[in-house]
């Protein structure tokens, strides 16, 4: 199965390009079909405009794979061809598999996808580049691991060789095996893989292999941003930037800024040690750092024993995730109440992403299933502290952790628990690592809001949101806010409503609200809301008895205007609280 940086969306208009898109889904990791709405009923994603869709994916660097006429596909991406930016992919392919149209992103490989999803549909892929008929390849269009110095030198140099010139290859380019070049050993032009820079020069195509270490030892000394003198740096080498694969620095730097900078500005992987004997090393050698980091063959270049810049350079180009490790990074995240269109895409963005997965068993299995290279650690839901501890441990190794809660992550969940873990630890010799991580809360759609949209809008006007657990507070702060709520004639929510260890607590808080609203007061219920089986159900402080409540329920008291009606004819109630006072 392929990989692309980002998978392609394969977009259907209708269910006769079903199987043709199954078939091509399934070379593509990630891949997904996409289908016009109301037309495809089991597509991935359904979207509602061909249009605006196709030109959305475009602009978002998006490969695509559309099953429809190749006229369609331009009308729709034209009015953004003329803005010269990365250009995806797109390929038209014929509903039943009988044709395979490349149409653009020659520099990002669409030959090479036609040639792929030609091979698995079994026709000739309708080639029309060139370069690419002569040679069988796209001289440039590199594969993953190497760039190109010079896209304008690299047009010229191939026309010249479609001209007729000769070329020869120095330097390892196990790519252009096999294909038909004109090559000949005493030619004039050459074809050069070398991390070294080019200089100009016409009869040459330099492709430069991402082979290069470079590694900082400290961000402050020297004159200069540091993405500077890291190019000076690797200019006095010789060395081309775009060849740097990686920055490693010191894993006490972790958390440093400016060296996220850089890594950006370079467009490089930034990679941390993982020896702590070199946290301390007193000759401050970055030259020392990269030998005893890296695990693969390399020549390491001449510098100063104290230079606080040095450079590695790999046989061949460098996987970085094989270089020391990755800064750690904790998401905080919230699934939403259960169903996985309430999930918001940032959410579901880190599950993706995560290396660990944390949580409480029944949220885990929520918010998968994961790939067999993600670990899953599924804990009691009452080791609060010992988990966002667990969090941050694995995080400050470098891992990416993404700690599940239902709902919204901090409505009584565990942002709050991660945060106090970490305003906790600022004593403890830990603390450096812990602040280093990358910290994220995403938000998600809590239960009080996904149980008043079922409803209609009973939190219309003001409400506030309460847990009746007294597991963390004394039940007698529960009482005095259910009082104050109550008298402020605020909507209320309560979180908790009831537990086994907890049985008579809910009928205190109603006793408590009843001396205040009265027995008419609309109530909602709403119980697994966005899960299988879930319930709603509408009913009166008076009528409200909390043998209809469990622990997955959100009991929603109303205020003294909130109100539920039936539509005439529409079988259905809806509940809602004004948004304005008498
Ligand atoms: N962070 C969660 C709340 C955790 S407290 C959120 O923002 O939703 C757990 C309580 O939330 C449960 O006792 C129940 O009262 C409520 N709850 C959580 N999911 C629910 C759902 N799908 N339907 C109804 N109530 C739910």
């Amino acid at each position: 199965m392929a990989r692309l940086t980002t998978p392609p969306a394969i977009v259907i208009l209708g269910v006769g390009a079903r199987d043709t898109a199954r078939r091509v889904q399934s070379l593509y990791d990630g891949a997904q079909v996409h289908g016009l709405q109301g037309r495809v009923a089991d597509a991935d994603v359904a979207y509602t405009e061909l249009n605006a869709h196709l030109r959305e994916l475009y602009a978002s660097g998006t490969p695509i794979i559309a099953l429809c006429a190749a006229g369609i596909v331009i009308r729709c991406v034209a009015p953004l061809l003329a803005n010269k930016g990365a250009e995806p992919p797109v390929l038209a392919v014929a509903e039943d598999g009988s044709a395979v149209v490349p149409l653009l992103g020659g520099l990002s490989g669409v030959n090479s996808m036609a040639r792929e999803i030609a091979a698995a549909l079994d026709v000739p892929p309708a080639i029309t580049t060139s370069g690419e008929l002569r040679f069988g390849a796209c001289v440039l269009n590199p594969p993953d691991g190497y760039t190109l110095a010079s896209l304008d030198q690299g047009k010229r140099f191939v026309s010249d060789l479609l001209a007729g010139e000769a070329t020869r290859i120095e330097g390892d380019a196990p790519w252009l095996d096999g294909v038909q070049l004109p090559l000949a050993d005493d030619a004039q032009r050459a074809i050069r893989v070398t991390p070294l820079a080019w200089h100009g020069a016409t009869d040459e195509l330099v492709i430069h292999p991402r082979s290069v270490v470079v590694g900082v030892r400290a961000t402050g000394s020297g004159a200069g941003s540091l993405p500077q003198r890291i190019r000076e740096a690797a200019q006095t080498h010789g060395l081309a930037a775009q060849a740097l694969a990686v920055l490693l620095a010191p894993a006490t730097l972790t958390g440093d800024p400016a060296l996220r900078q850089a890594a950006d500005e370079l467009q490089v992987a930034l990679r941390f040690t993982t020896d702590s004997s070199l946290d301390h090393d007193a000759d401050h050698s970055a030259a020392r750092m990269l030998s005893q980091t890296l695990r693969v063959p390399h020549k390491a270049l001449d510098a100063p024993g104290d230079a606080p810049i040095a450079f590695a350079v790999a046989q061949a180009p460098l996987d970085p995730a094989t270089v020391g490790r990755a800064r750690g990074k904790l998401s905080v995240i919230g699934l939403g109440p259960g169903d996985a269109s309430l999930m918001v895409p940032a959410a579901r963005a880190a599950l993706t992403q995560a290396t660990d997965i944390l949580g409480y068993e029944t949220y885990v299995k929520m918010a998968g299933p994961f790939r067999a290279d993600q670990r899953v650690h599924g804990t009691d839901n009452r080791e609060e502290m010992q988990r966002a501890r667990h969090a941050f441990e694995l995080a400050s190794a470098g891992r990416h952790v993404a700690m599940v809660s239902s709902g919204d992550p901090g409505v009584f969940a565990m942002a709050a628990a991660v945060l106090e873990a970490l305003d906790g630890a600022r004593e403890e010799t830990q603390h450096a690592a812990w602040s280093a991580v990358e910290l994220e809360i995403v938000p998600g759609v809590s239960a009080a809001l996904a149980t008043a949209a079922q409803a209609g809008a009973p939190l219309g006007h003001d409400f506030c949101m309460l847990s009746l657990s007294d597991n963390l507070k004394p039940w007698s702060i529960i009482e005095k806010r259910l009082r104050h709520a109550a008298e402020a004639d605020l909507v209320m929510a309560f979180y908790n409503p009831i537990s086994r260890a907890r049985p008579w607590q809910l009928d205190k808080a109603l006793d408590i609200v009843r001396e205040y609203r009265a027995p008419a007061t609309t109530v909602v219920l709403g119980r697994d809301i966005g899960r299988p089986g879930a319930t709603l159900k509408t009913t009166t402080l008076a009528g409200l008895k909390s043998a209809d409540v469990d622990m997955r329920t959100m009991v929603i008291i109303g205020s003294s205007t909130t109100r539920a009606f039936k539509p005439a004819g529409s079988g259905r109630e809806w509940v809602y609280t004004p948004r304005w006072y008498e």
